[in-house]
């Protein structure tokens, strides 16, 4: 036999073994109809009690008070399938002892309570060998307890363990222990007769438990939700930052007895938490927590892991100020926002802290007020933003208009309403209207289509610079407007409005069209003379070289003149041509030109002033016939040459290469068929890439720029290529050469000539 006695065995056993235990004497129905009154008694009292800590506190104390045949019991409380002590009663024991218990918990199996929770029945064991015996399995960690508890509870003992049991859930188990007492009243000690009773009360203590856990339950949802709700009230109605976080921090402190608190904030930038507010701080605490570098804050952990930690306070923590004002405890809750954490509220209180911060309630709430925050701090950033541009909007001297998706004003400056003669922005103006509104014209008078209006242009996609336009005013004076505008995009792309910034430029129109009279009339003036001297200059040249007894001073300073009067002749010439395509009038006369052989007599007339650079003819056919004005032509193929000359050392290489285009590559795209790439290749010392793009431009030289030319020569090649229907650009690499590229379309027999090539191969 075992030490552990069955429950048939208590009657037996301590007679066997001489225990001083009284004759057991078999209850009268009467007294037993007396217990089960108690007991019933006892029961609907536990029912009232909403208190799960204090119904757990009671059931035993009371059990042990109702039931004569039981001098003290344990209550033990599942946790996720352990059992801890959550009330003792009738155990004498010392202060060790105690702790013991109170600190353990039993695995299932372990100890007759142990045994019930694993066998989910009652159990009973009566032994006069002490507590220790009643165990037939302990855990290493629970040895000591059931040692202890075996020297100081008697030998002769019984004890009972009742599960605790609602549905399928078990909530713990009732350990009732029969010291060996006798009853003065006769009452015979714990019985397996007594089970069913037990059973039936456990049930009744059961439901009445799990009833307070409810309620408990209940109630602790009730506070949360509570306190959500004034959390989010106080975020909802407050003003600024300030006030937010400090209607948040009084809200919360109020929920929360005896607590005091402080809500620091995060400045990113400087890795630190300001204090923000505090509520019923001391003045040392709130001077200890003004401005905090992470690093050095008693809370560190929180802000880097985002995660709350509650403890007491700690001397070597730096919360000395918080300890001498007879604080013990602080909470530190994170306030996170997404993934960042935008503050700390941090609580103090005595020891009972931890109770009353209950993290599941705090957290939700500090992420609710870490989002607020970050939101609120958005709100003050995207307005500073907005200040600052309406400050730089108004103070553009240009007008500056924005508009949303639809083309509404959204945004006019000062500027924009002077320009436009305005008292006040159009706000609802429908884009639809604002050709009549803003009485806008194209240079030659017309009336505008909607597509071409600053807003629609940009809306559509566009960026653009220099847009004229004529707005009339109402006396009849005509004022012209230069345009700038561009898309607003959102980060998808999508266009969700567009921004024009514009000026008057009538006065500026005026003069430059001044100017480029005075420049066709004095080129016209100029051009007669100049052709005559350049002809008596080129005369006497060649005479002088064809004297026997020339002079070498003579020839060289002949040579000089007839060079400098025919650039002179060509700037004029240019200058002309300028003039011609502002008005209108610059015709071209076209005809099949033969390229190869128009690039080698270009090349022939550049070689002399070549110098010692070799100029280089490459072509992949004998003949590519071009349709065009040769003169012209010639002109595009001449300007490039001589800059890629003016622009290279001395002993370098200037290619002139020829090739076909197929019409589906790259460069014939603006041809809609098949051409020519002509392409002037020097290694001179390149164009910047932010001077690439405005080498077109009329009168524009780069920094490179020699001393003579007017920054007319690629202007006018753009523009006589594209009055052929090619394209024309620069590809160029600083400090390693650039190439000057144009397309041409082919003559009809060049592409006949083309494709029989082709199907020949
Ligand atoms: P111009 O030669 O009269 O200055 P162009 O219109 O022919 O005017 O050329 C404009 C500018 O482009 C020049 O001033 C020069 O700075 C630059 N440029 C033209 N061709 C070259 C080249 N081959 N290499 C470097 N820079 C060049």
């Amino acid at each position: 036999m075992t030490e552990r006695q069955q429950a048939e065995q208590p009657e037996r056993r301590p007679r066997e073994t001489g225990a001083a235990t009284p004759p057991r004497r078999a209850a009268s129905p009467r007294k037993t109809a007396a217990q089960v009154s108690s007991l019933l008694q006892l029961s609907s009292y536990l029912v009232s009690v909403l208190d799960p800590q204090e119904l757990q506190a009671h059931l035993a104390a009371r059990l042990v008070e109702t039931l004569p045949s039981v001098q003290a019991g344990i209550l033990w409380i599942n946790h996720n399938g352990r059992l801890r002590p959550s009330a003792v009663v009738g155990l004498e024991l010392d202060a060790p002892a105690v702790q013991l218990l109170m600190s353990s918990q039993l695995r299932p199996g372990e100890g007759v309570a142990g045994l019930a929770f694993q066998r989910l029945e009652p159990q009973i064991v009566a032994t006069p060998l002490g507590y220790r015996a009643t165990a037939e399995q302990i855990a290493p960690a629970n040895l000591a307890l059931f040692q202890h508890l075996g020297e100081h509870l008697p030998r002769h003992l019984t004890v009972a363990a009742v599960p605790l049991r609602v549905g399928s859930e078990t909530l713990g188990v009732l350990e009732l222990l029969n010291l060996g007492e006798s009853s003065d009243h006769g009452w015979r000690p714990l019985a397996r007769a007594d089970i069913p009773m037990l059973q039936t009360f456990a049930n009744l203590a059961a439901s009445a438990l799990k009833n307070a856990q409810l309620y408990a339950e209940a109630q602790r949802n009730e506070r949360r939700l509570k306190a959500f709700d004034a959390v989010v009230t106080a975020i909802s109605t407050a003003t600024d930052l300030t006030d937010l976080v400090r209607s948040v921090l009084d809200v919360l402190v109020d929920l929360l007895p005896g607590s005091c608190g402080a809500l620091l904030l995060r400045e990113p930038a400087h890795d630190r938490l300001d204090l923000a507010a505090q509520h019923g701080l001391p003045p040392p605490c709130v001077a200890a927590l003004r401005q905090l570098p992470v690093a050095e804050a008693p809370f560190a952990e929180v802000v880097h892991y985002g995660q709350p930690m509650q403890r007491p306070l700690l001397e070597e923590r730096g919360e000395g100020a918080f300890l001498a004002a007879g604080l013990h405890a602080c909470a530190y809750f994170p306030l996170l926002a997404g993934g960042t954490v935008a503050g700390v509220l941090a609580l103090y209180g005595d020891s009972d802290l931890s109770k009353v911060a209950d993290k599941e309630m705090l957290m939700p709430i500090c992420n609710q007020v870490g989002f607020a925050i970050a939101n609120v701090r958005l709100y003050a950033d995207s307005q500073s933003e907005r200040r600052k541009l309406h400050t730089v909007i108004a103070s553009i001297a240009e007008g500056v208009l924005l508009c949303d998706a639809q083309g509404r004003l959204t945004m006019a400056n000062d500027a924009a309403l002077g320009l436009l003669r305005l008292d006040s922005p159009p706000f609802e103006q429908p884009l639809a209207a604002m050709p009549d509104f803003y009485r806008m014209r194209d240079m030659e008078g017309r009336p505008l289509h909607l597509e071409q209006l600053p807003f629609a242009r940009a809306l559509a996609g566009e960026v653009f610079q220099d847009y004229r336009l004529m707005l009339s005013g109402v006396s009849g004076d005509e004022t012209v407007m230069s345009f700038s505008g561009a898309p607003a995009r959102a980060d998808d792309g999508t266009i969700e409005g567009a921004v024009v910034v514009f000026r008057d430029v009538t006065a500026s129109q005026k003069l430059e069209r001044a100017k480029d009279e005075f420049l066709a009339v004095a080129a016209h003036e100029l051009r007669s003379p100049l052709a005559a001297v350049r002809s008596y200059a080129d005369l006497l040249l060649r005479r002088e070289q064809q004297r026997s007894e020339a002079d070498p001073r003579d020839l060289h300073g002949l040579t000089i003149l007839t060079q400098q009067v025919s650039h002179m002749l060509r700037m004029v010439d240019n200058l002309l041509d300028v003039s011609r395509i502002d008005a209108g009038q610059l015709d071209l006369q076209i005809q099949p030109i033969n390229l190869v052989s128009l690039a080698g007599q270009v090349l022939d007339q550049q070689r002399p002033a070549a110098g010692n650079r070799s100029l280089v003819l490459t072509h992949d056919v004998d003949e590519l016939l071009v349709e065009g004005d040769s003169l012209r032509i010639r002109q595009v193929l001449t300007n490039l040459v001589s800059n890629a000359i003016k622009y290279t050392p001395p002993e370098s290489e200037i290619t002139v290469s020829l090739c076909r285009l197929d019409a589906d590559a790259d460069a014939a795209q603006e041809l809609a068929g098949p051409g020519v790439l002509v392409r002037v290749t020097d290694q001179g010392a390149g164009i910047p890439p932010e001077q690439q793009s405005k080498l077109f431009q009329r009168f524009y030289r780069a920094r490179n720029s020699r001393a003579e030319g007017l920054g007319l020569g690629l202007y006018l090649s753009r523009q006589f290529v594209q009055m052929h229907g090619g394209r024309i650009w620069v590809e160029s690499v600083e400090d390693a050469g650039s190439s000057f590229c144009f397309t041409l379309p082919l003559t009809q027999a060049q592409l006949q000539a083309h494709t029989a090539g082709d199907s020949a191969v």
